[in-house]
Parts: C-alpha cells; structure tokens; sequence
C-alpha cells in the first residue's frame, strides 16, 4: 500500500481495500469479557449478529477475579443483563436470589462463567488486543473511511477485522498513580507498589502482617483496606491523604443515608481516633525511594512543605483511568477531563454531581467521530468513579441495537433501577464478610447516596440530583 496521498493508485487501493473485504460480513468484535463485555455478547447474539469476545485474562471478568474476596453493594438483581438472564434461563440456569449481594467470585462462578459459556470458542481468553486501526487507513485518511473494516492487532501479532468494535476493556488494569499531581510520583515505578484492595484478611494476608502499611487515597477502597489492616492484630497503619481532614470519607456516620456506608465510616473514625490507625492529611505523594527493605514516601505540598512516613508496604488506593491507547489510530472525541466522549461527560462529572444518579444514556452519548467503535462499560466513564454494571447493560443494549440497524430500540434508552437505590445497604451490612463492604471506587459509590431512579432518555441539562 502507497503513502502517497494524492495518486490515483492510492484511490484504487483504498477502493479494493473496501470491496474485497466485505465488511458486512464480518463480526462484531467485543474486547474484554468482563460483565459489560459478556452482555454485549448476549445482545449480539441475541439478535443474530455474528461477535467475537476477546479477554486478555486466563478467565472470564479476569478483572472481577481480582477483587474476588470483595462483596459488592448492589444486589444480583441489578448485576444481571437481560439479555443475559433470558439466555442463561433459556439454558435451565437457576438464577440467585435477586436480594443477594454477590462477592466478585460468585459474580464470575454464578453468572459471567455459565453466560460465556454458552457463546463457546466466540470468547478467545489469553487474547489481549494491542492497537486498534482501520485497515489500510491511518487516523489521518478519510475517503471511503467507514467503508473499511476495522483492523485488530493482538499481543501474538495476529490481525483480526471486524466490522464494528465494541471496547469493554474495563479501567481496572490502568489504576491512577500515587503522586498527586497525576504524574507518578519520583521513584513510584521502581518500588512495589500494591493496587487497591488486596486480600488482606485472605490470600495477601501474608503480605501485611506483622508489617508498617501505607494506604494512600480519600475512597472507599482505601476505607475497605485500612478496616481489614485493622483486625490483624500486629499490624501498623498510616493512612494518607491530600484533603486538610477526612471528612469526606467519614461521611455522616450515624446520620448518614446509607447506614453501611455511616458505619465504614464510623468505624474508620474509632481507629483513627484510638490512634491504630495514623491518618497523615495534606500528604501530596512527591517520591517514593528503597531504604533497607522498606520504601521511604515522601510529601511535598504545593507550598513546597514536605512530610515523609517510612513504611514496608504501599497500598495505592487512587482511583482507576481509562487507556486509550489501543485506539490511538482512532478518531476518538473524548473529554478533555475525565477521557469519557464528550457527550457523557456532562453527565457522570464527578465535579458537577455530588451524587451518583446518572441519566439513561446509550449510543448517541457513546459514539465518537470514528463510526462503529464504541468504548462501553466502566472504561465508557474514563475517570468517573459512578460507574454500575446496570448502566452498563443498558450502554450495550442501545449499541448492539444500532450496529443492528434498530435504532428505534437503540434511542430508546431506559435506566430502570428503583427510588430506593441500587446501594442495599442493610443488605451490605449484613452480608459483609472479610474484607467488608467496598466499591473499589474512589470517592465512589458508598461516599454518595444513590437514588438511581427510572429516567427517560431526555435529560435536561443533566442535571441528577435534584
Ligand atoms: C471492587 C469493586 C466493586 C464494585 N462493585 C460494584 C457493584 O456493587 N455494583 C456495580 O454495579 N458496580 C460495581 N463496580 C463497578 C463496575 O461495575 C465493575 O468495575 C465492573 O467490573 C465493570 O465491568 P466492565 O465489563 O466494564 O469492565 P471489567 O470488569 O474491568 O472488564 C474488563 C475486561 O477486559 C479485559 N481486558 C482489558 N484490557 C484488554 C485488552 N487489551 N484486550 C482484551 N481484553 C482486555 C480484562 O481482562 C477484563 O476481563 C465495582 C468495581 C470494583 C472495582
């Protein structure tokens, strides 16, 4: 294939590029076999169209298998899609009770596993997608663009085409950096350090015990992490964060909406104050250096103040990003801030929402200049921390309707979740085992009540709280 821009030999290519690989014909290509990926997939074939799954991880949701020990705050009857559940019941699947709140483990076991399993050899596990392109045209070329299929590169070297790509690769992955300023901080990527939620009561025990842990972040994730260091008995705790107090995360204990989320916080508040956990405010991580087998953090404020702490381990506990760099060759429109499109950002800017309730939205909000690649799930919000696999489920469901052509069904975007929040919180605090009650998501969920209600596709000014 020519670079040449302006030949006539260059048109004739790009022309038998478009006719020759007959596009229609291929599938559509899903990345990522996480619960927003898998139902894409049920949609999909759902409505006869021809998909390919590709997950990077050794199993299905191999994101979820990583906070498995975590039991989530919505009830399995919001964690299931519909497409899925009708196919799973069309399979003789019992489903579990719709109260329940699952861990990430019963997630996979009960629902994601039996779901991909049903779509056999079309969910590729140990393929990890490495750039995204369309074939025979870089970014910069636009005649005959949507013609072409879309090019797939995977770790291997091997190319796929599809006819529209579905990106459900999650965000869990590309977890936020220690420093503060959203640099890494000096020295963060020679040191070890551990990402959010480990299973410190469980299969990392080890790792923590009788050790001097640093947990760094305001969410309920590092919330999570200090309650579990708190029940190993010889265990040292330094909780850092770059707010002048730790309000936010406390949230409003007894008087608080949610009362799971008020007895995190109540809780946090006791250890704190009984001195077994070290709360350290205003700590802007600036670097991190090795001393004798322990890792030396070091503060620096904006005003050029520096504090250090001298611990054994790290928990960075910041938050996730989305990486985008897979479609690079893309025309992607995203958000200056969060890396979401532009037309969702309004909508889920945790700057302008103090709360977590998010309009009904699908593929007019998801689409970008790049016809038929959509970025979907949690990696869908880019650095939002609101994100539901409900919201999700709905996301795919317009998509797949549109690469259809039904886009009847497509605009007709629907949230349907009740007044009482998706958040079970007496539920939560029932069920909470081991690690307790998380979201993983920093300053996410359980910080904000969540009354997530019926909303139709108008969304006036966006606004979610009123
Ligand atoms: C601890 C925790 C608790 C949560 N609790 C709840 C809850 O209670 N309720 C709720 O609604 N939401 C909850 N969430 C938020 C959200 O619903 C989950 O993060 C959910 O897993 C997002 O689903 P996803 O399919 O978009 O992404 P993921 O689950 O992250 O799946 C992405 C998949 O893509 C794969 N992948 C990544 N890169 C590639 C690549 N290049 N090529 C191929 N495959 C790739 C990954 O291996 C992974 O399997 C929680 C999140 C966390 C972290």
């Amino acid at each position: 294939m020519s670079d040449s821009c302006c030949g006539t030999t260059a048109s004739l290519e790009l022309e038998q590029i478009a006719t020759s690989s007959a596009t229609g014909a291929l599938p559509v290509v899903v990345i990522g076999a996480g619960p927003v990926g898998l139902a894409a997939a049920a949609h999909l074939a759902e409505r006869g169209q021809d998909f390919l799954v590709l997950e990077a991880g050794e199993q299905v949701a191999a994101s979820v298998a990583r906070w498995g020990h975590v039991r989530v705050f919505s009830p399995w009857k919001f964690n299931i899609d519909a497409a899925a559940r009708r196919l799973l019941k069309a399979d003789g699947w019992s489903e579990p009770d719709p109260e329940w709140l699952p861990t990430g483990a019963e997630l996979i076991t009960d629902y994601l596993a039996p779901l991909a399993k049903l779509f056999g050899d079309k969910v590729r596990l140990h393929t990890k997608v490495t750039a995204i392109s369309r074939l025979g045209y870089d970014r910069v070329r636009t005649n005959g663009r949507e013609d072409v299929p879309f090019l797939i590169r995977l770790d291997g070297g091997e190319e796929l085409r599809a006819r529209a790509i579905i990106d459900a690769s999650g965000t869990y992955v590309t977890p936020n950096v220690l420093g503060a300023s959203g640099l890494p901080a000096h020295g963060e990527n020679s040191v070890e350090v551990d990402h959010a939620l480990p299973d410190v009561l469980g299969a990392d025990r080890e790792r923590y015990e009788g050790r001097h842990t640093l947990v760094v972040g305001a969410g309920h994730s590092a919330a999570t992490t200090l309650l579990a260091l708190a029940e190993l008995e010889d265990s040292q705790i330094t909780w850092a964060i770059r707010a002048t107090d730790a309000g936010r995360t406390y949230g409003g204990g007894g008087a608080d909406a949610l009362p799971a989320r008020g007895a995190i916080g109540t809780r946090l508040r006791a250890h704190v104050d009984s001195g077994r956990i070290t709360l350290v405010t205003g700590f802007f991580a600036h670097s991190v250096t090795r001393s004798g087998g322990q890792a030396i953090v070091v503060s620096r404020d904006p005003s050029g103040v520096e504090q250090s702490v001298t611990v054994d381990r790290i928990v960075a506990a910041t938050g996730y990003r989305p990486d985008h760099s897979i479609a690079a060759e893309l025309r992607l429109d995203l958000d200056p801030i969060l890396g979401s499109t532009r037309q969702l950002a309004p909508l889920i800017d945790p700057n302008q929402h103090s709360c977590g309730t998010v309009p009904a939205h699908g593929v007019d909000e998801l689409s970008h200049p790049e016809q038929g690649y959509y970025a979907v799930g949690v990696k869908s919000y880019g650095r939002a921390p609101t994100f539901l696999m409900a919201t999700g489920y709905e996301q795919v469901r317009s998509v797949v309707a549109a690469v259809a052509g039904d886009w009847e069904a497509a605009r007709d975007v629907q949230l349907d979740l009740p007044e009482t929040g998706v958040c079970s919180s007496n539920l939560a605090e029932a069920q909470e085992q081991r690690v307790g009650l998380a979201t993983g998501i920093s300053g996410g969920l359980l910080a904000t009540p969540l009354p997530l209600a019926t909303v139709g596709a108008s969304t006036d000014g966006g606004g979610c709280c009123g």
